[in-house]
Parts: C-alpha cells; sequence; structure tokens
C-alpha cells in the first residue's frame, strides 16, 4: 500500500490533511530514494501520526445566563526540534482535520526557520464573531482551564491564528499564570508590558514582504511599482500592505467571505489605518471599506480576477482554486505568495508552476510569525527584549535564509525555482534526522 494509502485509509474523513501530507510525500520521494533506511526506521508513518492530540470540552456561560459547549483541541504533532509550537484558532470551521493539516505544516516551517521548534497546532470551533468581550473571557478562561495540563514553556508553546489575537492570549495567559501560580512565557503574541516581543504583530506581513524581495531578485525584479491582490485583512494583510507600500508596490484589494473590495488607487495612509483596525479591532466586513472610501464593491466574487502583478492570498485554506489560478496567469501575474496556510489548491498550484509563476508555499513565505514568536521565547528565556530594530534585523535574516536554503535544496534536488520541493526537503531532512538521533521514540 502507498503511504498515501494508508494515510487515507487510517482517517478517511480528513481531506486538509491528506492534501498538506500528499504534498509533501510527493515532494521528497527524490530524498527517500537517497536514502533507503528511512523506510525501515518507519519515518513515514511516524511523522504522519501525531506524537499526541487533545480534544476536550469546553463548557462556558453567554450573556444571556445559558450554557454553551464547543470542542477544544491541541494536536501536539513533532518535538523532534524543540517543544511543540503553534497557534491557535478559533473559527466555526475548525475540526480535527483541519487543525491536523496545520500542525503538520506547522512541524516543517518551525524547522525552516533555523530556530529550536517543534509543531502543533490548536483551537477550538468556537465562533469570535458577534460575541461581547466577556463572552470571549470566559471561553478563553474555560478553554486553558483544560489545555493548562499539557503546555508550558519547555513543553508546548502555543499563539494565535485566526480569531486569536493579543485579547484571546492575555485572557488565556491571566487564566495559565493563576492556575500554575507562574509567570513564564508559555504563549507568544503576548502584549508588550508582559513579555511580548516588539515586531510580533507586524512579523508574518513583514517577513512575507521580506520572502518576496528575495524571490523576485532571482528575476532581478522588485517590489517597487507592481501591483498587488491580497484577500485577508486581519493583522496579515494589514502589515504586508505596509511593507509593500514602503517597498513601492501597490495593494488594490481586500475581501472577506461576501465579496472583495477594489481599490485601484492602493490602500495607504488613511486608508490602511482604517484597514488595520476594521477586522483586528471592530470584526467588521470588508464592504465597509468600500463604502467609507467609495470604491467598488464586488460581491460574491474572489479578488483574484483582479488584474496584477502579485496575488497573496492572506485568509483561508484553499481560497484560491483552479479557475482563479487560471485567471491570475491570463491576466500576467508573475508571484504569488502564501501568506495563509494551504490557501492555495493543488491545481492552482500545479498551474502556476507550469507557467513559469514565482510561487512561494505558506511554510516559507509565512514563517515570518512562528519565527518572531521563536525569538519572543528566546527573550522571555533571557528575561529581556529586544529592541525594534534588533527583532526586525533577526526577522529579515532568518526570511533570507529560509529563501536561501528553499532555492539551493530545490536546485540539489533537481527541480530549481521549485520553492515547494525546496521548503519541504529541506525542512523534512532537518526533522527526520533530528527523530532518527533520538531512536524509536
Ligand atoms: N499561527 C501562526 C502560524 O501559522 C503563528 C504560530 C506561532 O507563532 O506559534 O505560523
Amino acid at each position: 500500500m502507498s503511504e498515501m494509502q494508508h494515510v487515507i485509509q487510517r482517517d478517511p474523513h480528513e481531506p486538509e490533511f491528506h492534501q498538506a501530507v500528499k504534498e509533501v510525500v510527493d515532494s521528497i520521494r527524490p530524498v527517500l530514494e537517497k536514502n533507503p533506511q528511512y523506510r525501515r526506521l518507519g519515518i513515514l508513518e511516524r511523522i504522519v501520526e501525531p506524537e499526541r492530540v487533545i480534544m476536550f470540552r469546553v463548557p462556558w456561560v453567554d450573556d444571556q445566563g445559558q450554557v454553551r459547549v464547543n470542542r477544544g483541541y491541541r494536536v501536539q504533532m513533532s518535538s523532534a526540534i524543540g517543544p511543540y509550537k503553534g497557534g491557535l484558532r478559533f473559527h466555526p470551521s475548525v475540526k480535527l482535520s483541519i487543525l491536523k493539516f496545520l500542525a503538520f505544516e506547522q512541524v516543517f516551517k518551525n524547522a525552516l526557520t533555523s530556530l529550536p521548534m517543534g509543531g502543533g497546532k490548536g483551537g477550538a470551533d468556537f465562533d469570535p464573531k458577534g460575541k461581547s468581550d466577556n463572552e470571549v473571557m470566559r471561553f478563553c478562561q474555560s478553554f486553558m482551564l483544560e489545555l493548562f495540563r499539557h503546555v508550558g514553556p519547555d513543553t508546548d508553546v502555543p499563539a494565535g491564528d485566526i480569531g486569536v489575537g493579543a485579547r484571546e492570549i492575555g485572557y488565556l495567559f491571566g487564566m495559565y499564570k493563576k492556575l500554575r501560580n507562574e509567570f513564564t512565557g508559555v504563549l507568544t503574541g503576548k502584549s508588550l508590558n508582559w513579555g511580548g516581543s516588539l515586531i510580533r504583530p507586524e512579523a508574518t506581513g513583514y517577513g512575507a514582504a521580506y520572502f518576496l524581495e528575495e524571490m523576485l531578485a532571482t528575476r532581478s525584479e522588485t517590489i517597487a511599482g507592481k501591483t498587488v491582490a491580497i484577500s485577508g485583512y486581519g493583522n496579515v494583510g494589514t502589515y504586508v500592505t505596509e511593507k509593500i507600500n514602503e517597498l513601492g508596490g501597490k495593494v488594490v484589494t481586500i475581501a472577506d467571505e461576501r465579496g472583495y473590495v477594489h481599490d485601484p488607487d492602493g490602500i495607504r495612509g488613511e486608508k490602511l489605518q482604517f484597514m488595520s483596525s476594521l477586522w483586528t479591532v471592530h470584526r467588521r466586513p470588508a464592504k465597509d471599506y468600500a463604502d467609507a472610501f467609495d470604491c467598488e464593491w464586488v460581491p460574491d466574487r474572489r479578488p483574484w480576477e483582479v488584474p496584477c502583478d502579485i496575488a497573496i492570498p492572506t485568509a483561508m485554506e484553499n481560497e484560491l482554486d483552479g479557475s482563479h489560478a487560471e485567471a491570475l496567469v491570463k491576466n500576467g501575474c508573475r508571484a504569488v505568495l502564501e501568506v495563509a496556510n494551504m490557501p492555495c489548491t493543488p491545481e492552482a498550484v500545479h498551474l502556476f508552476q507550469e507557467h513559469g509563476v514565482l510561487f512561494a508555499p505558506g511554510k516559507a513565505a509565512n514563517a515570518g510569525g512562528v519565527s518572531v514568536s521563536g525569538l519572543e521565547m528566546s527573550q522571555n528565556s533571557m528575561r529581556l527584549n529586544w529592541p525594534k530594530e534588533e527583532v526586525d534585523r533577526r526577522l529579515k535574516g532568518i526570511m533570507k535564509n529560509i529563501h536561501k536554503m528553499c532555492k539551493e535544496t530545490a536546485e540539489q534536488y533537481g527541480s530549481p525555482g521549485n520553492y515547494v520541493v525546496g521548503a519541504n526537503i529541506a525542512g523534512f531532512v532537518k526533522v527526520v534526522d533530528s527523530m532518527i538521533d533520538q531512536g524509536v521514540v
């Protein structure tokens, strides 16, 4: 039986997890051929099986006094190179398949950062949309009442993801501290006053722009003068836009599940200010932007039909499919950067690669966030804070190094320019060699 058939047969109802595993397994075939001992050591069987999965009830009381119950999870995928590390997602779509795919991706992403972090992911099917601040607090407290037994600064260090930002991290941290009677770096993405790192909110967006600069440079191009389409307008979308503006590019779209905004003049100045709090503070729909600045709102469509040089999906898995990819290629798009986790379907990725579009997979392009989380852990361990310039300089160094590693690994394995192959092989080899060093455990 092939590795994929084995994975599918074991968990037939986990399509997102299968998708993430298949991409890695397809990329690493040449490594397996060169290293026949990996088969005897059960490497593939081991990396697709989480070290531990925790699933738990999260009961909480809403503002009307009604008891509600959500399902909480933490998938501890791999501790081969460090404590489990990865975000928490609060979103109604959360289920085991989604968290296993995210945890699996995180293992290789974290390996690429060159920081000592294993991979994990967690969350709940809780929808923060429309909930009061008190409801969110009670939910976070109940979530941590179970999670605290399974995490710790040397065991597992969660952070934010979709639906979990500084506010949620604060409530989670407060409850952890009370339960353990310890002030430790158990979570990252903390606020600055109590252990957070400068540049952490900006890190995913800035890091992506640094990666993009490197990738474009391989074709002697720069961000200056380029038109960029993005989707999500949360933390990641905001800071990717800020950095692209700084580097002379122009971002012309934002989107949500109801449609997209087209602003051909570019999102900058007062408009960027507006965008930055639209979701993260006010949890408002994208259409508010079109209403506020009198620009085009296109309902029930995705932004990938807008002519652009660069497309940057920043929202959800599988948000950009084959038909969107066709439209982008037809309109002359030259680079696609996954700044969400697995936002492009396999068909879309295939189309980009077939047409010579530069394509950066999420585990490389969006690694800036978790990298600065790693730097936050280092600062917490040393009990000091680095200045902004220091963190930004390290982030830039890490992103440049990830780019170099992906590019060189792809060349070494006979797929020049294929960042998917480069990222998967470089991440895989590091994790697997660490597992082998540590024996069969
Ligand atoms: N959720 C982010 C990611 O997908 C950040 C994880 C972290 O900082 O631990 O990489």
